[in-house]
Parts: C-alpha cells; sequence; structure tokens
C-alpha cells in the first residue's frame, strides 16, 4: 500500500534534458505535470552539454534560450582537427551562424526550464523519487507508477507515462519494450581540466593510436577531455603508466602540460564511458511513450545525443496536449511521434557509424591552414 498517492495529466519519469523541456511545454498547453527525477537535483557530472543551431532555434522558439544564456553559455568558434601538433582541417560557422555549437552546461539548461515550468500550479517535479514499477488499468493501459521518494512509497496515477529515464530506461523496461544494444568498438574516457588563459573556445580534435581525443572548451573556463580508447579497455589501461598514455595529449597542447600533470595524476580522474547505441523497437504503448536516451541512445559521435532528446520533446508536446484533448490514449495515436522521429533517428545513427569508420581520414586530409 503506497503512503502518498498524486495524479496528473501526464507522468513523466526522468528530469534530464528531453523529460525536462516536455514537462515545461506540456505546462505551458495547460496539461497537469509531474516530473519524477531520481537525483536531488540538477548536478549531472559527463553529460551531453552541446546544443546545435537547430536546437538554439527551439530553446529561442519556446523563449527559453535568453533564459539559459543568463546562466551561461559558451559558443564555439570553430572545430580544428589536428595531426600531432599541426592543424589539417578547421571547420567554421556557416554563413548565417556566430558558431559551430555551444557549451550548455545540463545544470543550466535544465535549472532554466524547471524556473519557468514552476510559474504553472500545474507542475511539479519529484527529485529523489525512483520509478520502481508502473501500472495497468483494466483495459490494459498504462495508467501511472509506482516510486521509491526518500524512502516513501508513492503512486502517480496519470493518462499517459512518458519515459525520459535515459539509456537504462525502468520505464521501457516494464513496458516490455525491447531493445538491441549496438557495440562501436570503442569507449570513452571523461576528464575535466582547467583551460589556460586565452585559451580560444574552439573544439579541438587529434587522433592518437587510431582513437579520436577530442577537447571540448566548456563555460566557467574548463576543457572536457573525451578520449575514445578500444572498447573494453580501461581495466587493462589503468594497470599501465599514466604519464605514457596522457603524452600524446601533451605532446599535441604543449600548452597544456602543468594543467594536465597537476590535474590528472591518478586513472580515477578520468570516468569511462561505454559506447553503445540503441533503438527501441516501439517506443509508444497503450497510454505510454519513450522518449530521448530510453527510445534511442546515441554514440557520442558529433554530440548529437542531447539534441535529440530536446527535439523529441518539442514534436512529442503537441501531439500529447492533442491525445489528451481528444481523449485518445492508444497507441496507434501516439504513434504518429514515433512515425516522425525514428526516420530522422536512424540516419543519425548510420551518420555516427559512418563518421566513426572515417575518423582516421578526417586526419589525413592535408588541408593545411
Ligand atoms: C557519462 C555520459 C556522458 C555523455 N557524454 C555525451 C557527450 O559528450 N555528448 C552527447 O551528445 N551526449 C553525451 N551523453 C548522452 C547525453 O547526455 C544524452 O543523450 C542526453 O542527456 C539524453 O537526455 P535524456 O533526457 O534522454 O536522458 P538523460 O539525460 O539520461 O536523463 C534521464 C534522467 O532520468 C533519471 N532517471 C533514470 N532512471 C530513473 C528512474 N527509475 N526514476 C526516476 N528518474 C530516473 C536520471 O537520473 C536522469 O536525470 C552522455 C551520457 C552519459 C551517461
Amino acid at each position: 500500500m503506497s503512503n502518498l498517492n498524486l495524479h496528473a495529466d501526464v507522468c513523466v519519469v526522468g528530469g534530464g534534458p528531453a523529460g525536462t523541456l516536455l514537462g515545461y511545454l506540456l505546462a505551458q498547453n495547460g496539461v497537469s505535470t509531474i516530473i519524477i527525477e531520481r537525483t536531488s537535483g540538477v548536478s549531472r557530472e559527463f553529460r551531453g552539454e552541446h546544443i546545435n543551431g537547430d536546437t538554439e532555434a527551439i530553446l529561442r522558439e519556446h523563449e527559453l534560450f535568453d533564459k539559459i544564456e543568463e546562466l551561461g553559455l559558451l559558443r564555439m568558434s570553430k572545430v580544428e582537427y589536428f595531426a600531432g601538433k599541426d592543424i589539417v582541417k578547421t571547420i567554421l560557422p556557416a554563413n548565417d551562424e556566430d558558431h559551430v555549437g555551444i557549451h550548455v552546461p545540463q545544470s543550466n539548461l535544465l535549472s532554466a526550464i524547471i524556473k519557468e515550468s514552476e510559474q504553472y500550479n500545474h507542475f511539479q517535479i519529484l527529485y529523489n523519487s525512483t520509478v520502481t514499477g508502473l501500472i495497468e488499468d483494466d483495459n490494459g493501459f498504462y495508467a501511472g507508477v509506482h516510486a521509491i521518494k526518500d524512502g516513501q512509497e508513492i503512486e502517480i496515477t496519470s493518462k499517459i507515462i512518458v519515459g525520459a529515464d535515459g539509456r537504462y530506461s525502468t520505464v521501457r523496461k516494464h513496458a516490455n519494450i525491447l531493445t538491441e544494444q549496438r557495440k562501436h568498438g570503442y569507449d570513452v574516457l571523461w576528464a575535466k581540466i582547467p583551460a589556460p588563459q586565452g585559451w580560444e573556445p574552439t573544439t579541438r580534435m587529434v587522433f592518437v593510436d587510431g582513437h579520436q581525443l577530442a577537447l571540448f572548451t566548456q563555460t566557467g573556463g574548463r576543457i572536457q577531455i573525451g578520449w575514445n580508447i578500444e572498447e573494453g579497455a580501461f581495466p587493462s589501461l589503468k594497470k599501465g603508466d599514466l604519464q605514457l598514455f596522457l603524452e600524446p595529449l601533451v605532446n599535441s597542447f604543449p600548452e597544456l602540460e602543468d594543467i594536465v600533470l597537476r590535474n590528472i595524476q591518478s586513472w580515477k580522474d578520468f570516468v569511462c564511458l561505454k559506447v553503445v547505441s540503441s533503438c527501441s523497437e516501439t517506443w509508444v504503448k497503450d497510454g505510454l511513450v519513450i522518449i530521448g536516451d530510453a527510445a534511442h541512445t546515441m554514440t557520442p559521435t558529433g554530440a548529437i545525443g542531447i539534441n535529440c532528446g530536446l527535439l523529441d520533446a518539442h514534436v512529442l508536446a503537441p501531439i500529447v496536449t492533442r491525445a489528451l484533448l481528444e481523449n485518445n490514449t492508444s497507441a496507434q495515436y501516439l504513434k504518429q511521434f514515433e512515425k516522425n522521429r525514428k526516420v530522422r533517428i536512424n540516419e543519425q545513427q548510420e551518420m555516427q557509424i559512418k563518421k566513426e569508420e572515417s575518423f582516421s581520414e578526417i586526419f589525413t586530409q592535408l588541408e593545411l591552414v
């Protein structure tokens, strides 16, 4: 027996980028919405934090971009590809843009969206709350979730459940939606270091022993290192010499030598992300939808994961609003969301594979600048 029962038109599981934007857009449309988030707030270590021009346009359309900018973001002036110390290719902003991507800390993105959402009385976000199971009604429609909030059992009933709970989605699992994970032959080691004085806000890529090493300049004077390594190699790498491993990084960017050696003193300063991609067989059931990483996990290539999740929310919000107005929450009705987004996601996943297969080619083009 649950200790607390709540009700909303829509129950969004997961307060990441996809779930939070969806919650805001639904609340704006007058839909009562509860977001259930397992963590205690908006802090996230090592997540997708680069948005592209299309996502910027969506955030502007919903009058969120300026609010996020007030909290802090950073426009990237170019992407540079290095062979050793030499730049072999440079990507500059397109004619009508002033950046090649924008770094937005997830905490800034989420804080700004949640602050805007909280002006609506019919919006609520529950932190420290983990969904553990789904509720079905007599017709087999999903009708709510069981969760644990601060150690207490709670139950939230709703007309539609949205699983925006990331790559290991509990909602997807309990709705018996199959998903096949695809490996890509590499994992990524993440680390953060301070940027030196005068460090230009660019994204820098180097090719090291057959793998890509990326330096992403971040808001707040930080650099995020994303170092691709052979899949499953981290345990054996950790037994080796850290200084030797760091050599190619320092050789390509001698200006970072002191900072790297001061800030990466142990293998524990790296976090290993297992790279997988997936696309679930269906994204909808009666009374239920999955979005973002829960529906389709992308690889880090091209830094598009967060952009895909935000676009999902933008596309899904009007469909859910209409479904509620028309009192039709069937899988058949909700399928229009999947039809709209799945083809594009499949194309983007194919594009990621092609890029990963041709990493080495980019670095051997002799477009010296
Ligand atoms: C370590 C790491 C590094 C990454 N780096 C990059 C990158 O460099 N570039 C890039 O583009 N993408 C990257 N990604 C992917 C990117 O962060 C995601 O694509 C993006 O955040 C997806 O947004 P989302 O809202 O769908 O899911 P998420 O951001 O994963 O959000 C899901 C939310 O659901 C919550 N949740 C999960 N289970 C439950 C539950 N049972 N009950 C309640 N809440 C729950 C989680 O706490 C989380 O807040 C990375 C992901 C990870 C995990």
